[in-house]
């Protein structure tokens, strides 16, 4: 019987389980993947407190390395379902059933799919979700970068160091992403912008993207442009199939919880960008991993 069990070893839930594990909690960190989360998907980070820049994966080392010297268990797993029993709870894996008094819920958001026809077919071959991943197999091509918040216009800047050219094609005249990120990408002679416009279709060869249909939503007007890959930002999909039971998500399927990272079942806490809230960051998930921990210790000890 664990004190705690977290799902996801994003910077939530390393943050969570650092906060347990130094209150004396016996914990385990469940993982589906490398620690570090969407982290691990990020080029350059320079709004984490203490580092000018710092890379994602990098980040992702550093919060996590210090866990296994405090005792902190880590098992790969792909949670399925959790269930609660009152005092207790369970967590099923594929090939594991696992108990503990508290859970903390850390799975985080997964990037959003664009639905449009070529998007699966070019899935390995130039359509990709992750800069840092794939974008130095587009060297001096001309890449189109499609969304409008923060992580299209960073990445396309991440992107400018291997394209040509990197367009940015967004659906209003208007970005989403925070003025600082959006001044420096309008400085940045790499980047051309698309505006009032959707994509319509990615087409290709058997070996790669070619190019990108565009239409434009205020004239209507389709026009073709060629390019070697696209880069879809649009947004973010909760993960939080594997606790739909619980009764404890909004109609979008984020976990909703209180202040103190408490949902609507004892016991059973969220944090992160699986959340209901307003900012998702690497600074709030931590901060709410720091909450949750506590609140679960303060939970277990009122048992
Ligand atoms: P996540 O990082 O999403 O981690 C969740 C973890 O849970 C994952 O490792 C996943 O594998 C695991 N998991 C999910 N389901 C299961 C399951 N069923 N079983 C087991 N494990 C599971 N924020 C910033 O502050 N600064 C930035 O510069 C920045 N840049 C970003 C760039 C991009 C491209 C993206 C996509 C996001 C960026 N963000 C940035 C946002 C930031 O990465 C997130 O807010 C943060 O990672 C959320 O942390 P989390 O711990 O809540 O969840
Ligand atoms: P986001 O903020 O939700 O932005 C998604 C963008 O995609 C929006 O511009 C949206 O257009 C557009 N979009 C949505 N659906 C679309 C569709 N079907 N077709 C075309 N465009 C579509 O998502 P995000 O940029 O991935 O950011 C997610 C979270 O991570 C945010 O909280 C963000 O702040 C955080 N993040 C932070 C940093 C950082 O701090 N440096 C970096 C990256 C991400 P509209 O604008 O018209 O809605």
């Amino acid at each position: 019987m664990y004190d705690t069990i977290i799902i996801g070893a994003g910077p939530g839930g390393m943050t969570a389980a650092l906060y347990a594990a130094r209150s004396n909690m016996k914990v385990l960190l469940l993982e589906q993947g490398a620690p570090g989360g969407q982290m691990n998907n990020t080029a350059e980070i320079e709004n984490y407190p203490g580092y000018d820049t710092i890379i994602g994966p990098e980040l992702s080392m550093k919060m996590y390395e210090p866990l296994e010297g405090l005792g902190v268990e880590n098992a790969y797993g792909i949670v399925q379902t959790v269930e609660d029993a009152g005092e207790f709870k369970t967590v099923i894996t594929e090939d594991t059933t696992y108990e503990a008094k508290t859970v903390i819920i850390a799975t985080g958001a997964n990037h959003r799919k664009l639905g449009v026809p070529g998007e699966e077919e070019f899935g390995a071959r130039g359509v990709s979700y992750c800069a840092v991943c794939d974008g130095a197999f587009f060297r001096d091509q001309d890449i189109l970068v499609v969304g409008g918040g923060d992580s299209a216009v960073e990445e396309a800047m991440f992107l400018t160091r291997f394209g040509r050219e990197v367009t940015i094609v967004h659906r209003r005249d208007e970005l989403r992403a925070q003025k600082i990120i959006q001044e420096r990408a309008f400085k940045n002679p790499k980047i051309k912008f698309i505006w009032d416009s959707a994509i319509e279709e990615i087409t290709g060869d058997e070996r790669k993207v070619r190019a990108v249909k565009i239409k434009n939503l205020k004239t209507g007007e389709i026009t073709d442009k060629e390019v070697g890959a696209v880069f879809i930002y649009v947004g973010l999909l909760p993960q939080t199939s594997t606790v739909q039971n619980l009764g404890i998500l909004d109609g979008e399927g984020w976990v909703i919880t209180d202040d103190h990272m408490r949902t609507s079942v004892p016991g059973i806490f969220a944090i992160g960008d699986v959340r209901q809230k307003d900012l998702r960051q690497i600074t709030t998930a931590v901060g709410d991993g720091a909450m949750a921990a506590n609140e679960a210790y303060k939970y277990i000890v009122s048992l």
